[in-house]
């Protein structure tokens, strides 16, 4: 068997490998906290669940579904977006289901990058820019983003050769894994920029529904002109506990959707229909009250981590959005040790920056999506292994 060329250049899946470390700590006996994957410790809010069993039993489901989604699943994206945002989206043309927002990201670079073709992507970031970058025979030209500037990219320092060559930028706000957070004045330069360069610009809102304290995170497409460049991945996985189900949209310019369109007609057949219908009931009236309650929630645990973490004396900020806290390891330590320090002396598992590129160098990503109780005891090891 020989294996194509294009598998040697992608690293092994992050947590793939912290799983079976943690794995082999666990049979070992070892009670592992992990506070590594983001993946929603909570449940799906019943009425979506209900609302699945009733349609799972319409057999109008069982056949293949829509290949863009569901007409009523696009127009519940469209009605949440402009209540949501004030962005109006025409749902035939601009709004497409996706298995998940990853499959979306992923699939959106086969229909903009061939071989050779520059892709923009932010240093650290979600894996799946980067990778599936690489696989489509492009190169990823990395932009740094640094405490200083809130961890958002300068695309000033980009070279302008570079951007005449880049075919798609990549922003995602509220950040993964860095936690910084995006105004409506930064995405104007984004599309401005965008607009410059014809660049398509792919904003991966995974995280905009998890923010704090009065901070509300804006949709790219709120700039105006950003209709002509922008295509936002908007999940219902984070903000309504449904990581399981794979239910998302890509929302924005119409030209762009339809090429995304033609990798996944030629790829997959789309979503569960009774799986985009449990997403519209989602999307309904009951999403702002699930999604306060559950930032209510996250906004007490940042509280304890961060408590927690400062008396072991760790350098951490309370961020405005996102379940994650990017914590600056302490001297002495690369990412990497101290993270299997963590592990192997305190059972927590963390997630080293550099898994998200090596702009994430001297970090720690942190994820929220554990119980207080555990979250407190992890913290607590933490501090009795770990005293500086
Ligand atoms: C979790 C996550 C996703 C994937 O979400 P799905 O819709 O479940 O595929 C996308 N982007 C970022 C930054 C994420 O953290």
């Amino acid at each position: 068997m020989k294996r194509a060329k294009r598998i040697a250049t992608i690293p092994p899946y992050l947590f793939a490998e912290i799983d079976k470390k943690k794995q082999a700590l666990q049979q070992r006996g070892v009670d592992i906290i992990s506070l590594g994957i983001g993946d929603p410790d909570l449940p799906t809010p019943a009425h979506v669940v209900e609302a699945l069993h009733r349609e799972a039993a319409d057999p109008a489901t069982h056949r293949y579904p829509d290949y863009e989604g569901a007409p009523e699943f696009r127009q519940a994206v469209a009605t949440y977006y402009r209540r949501r945002f004030g962005v109006e989206l025409d749902p035939d043309k601009e709004v497409m289901a996706l298995i998940g927002s990853k499959e979306g990201l992923a699939h959106i670079i086969w229909a903009f990058v061939d071989p050779g073709d520059l892709v923009l992507v932010p240093d650290p970031a979600y894996p799946v820019y980067r990778t599936h970058t690489l696989l489509a025979g492009g190169t990823p030209v990395y932009l740094p983003l640094r405490a200083e500037n809130g961890f958002l990219p300068n695309l000033d320092e980009v070279d302008a050769e570079v951007a005449k060559r880049a075919k798609i930028l990549f922003l995602n706000y509220p950040n993964n894994p860095t936690a910084g957070v995006a105004t409506v004045e930064f995405f104007q330069r984004a599309v401005e920029f965008c607009r410059r360069y014809e660049i398509l610009l792919c904003h991966d809102a995974a995280y905009c529904e998890m923010t704090f304290d009065g901070y509300r995170a804006p949709s790219v497409l709120e700039v105006p002109g950003a209709m002509d460049v922008a295509v936002e991945f908007y999940s219902l996985s984070k903000p309504f506990n449904m990581t399981g189900w794979r239910i998302a949209a890509a929302v924005g310019n119409s030209e762009a959707l339809r090429a995304l369109g033609i990798i996944k007609t030629n790829t997959d057949s789309g979503q569960f229909t009774a799986v985009q219908r449990a997403g519209i009931a989602a999307l309904g009236d009951r999403a702002e009250s699930f999604i306060a309650d559950m930032n209510r929630i996250y906004r007490r645990r940042q509280d304890i981590a961060v408590a927690g973490l400062t008396k072991v004396g760790l350098a951490v900020e309370r961020p405005a959005g996102s379940f994650y806290l990017w914590v600056p390891v302490p001297d002495g330590y690369t990412d990497s040790e101290f993270t299997s320090l963590l592990l192997e002396k305190a059972g927590v598992v963390v997630v080293p920056g550099t898994g998200y590129g090596a702009s994430g160098a001297g970090y720690i990503r942190i994820a929220l999506t554990i119980s207080e109780e555990r979250l407190q005891e992890a913290c607590d090891r933490i501090l009795q292994t770990v005293k500086l």
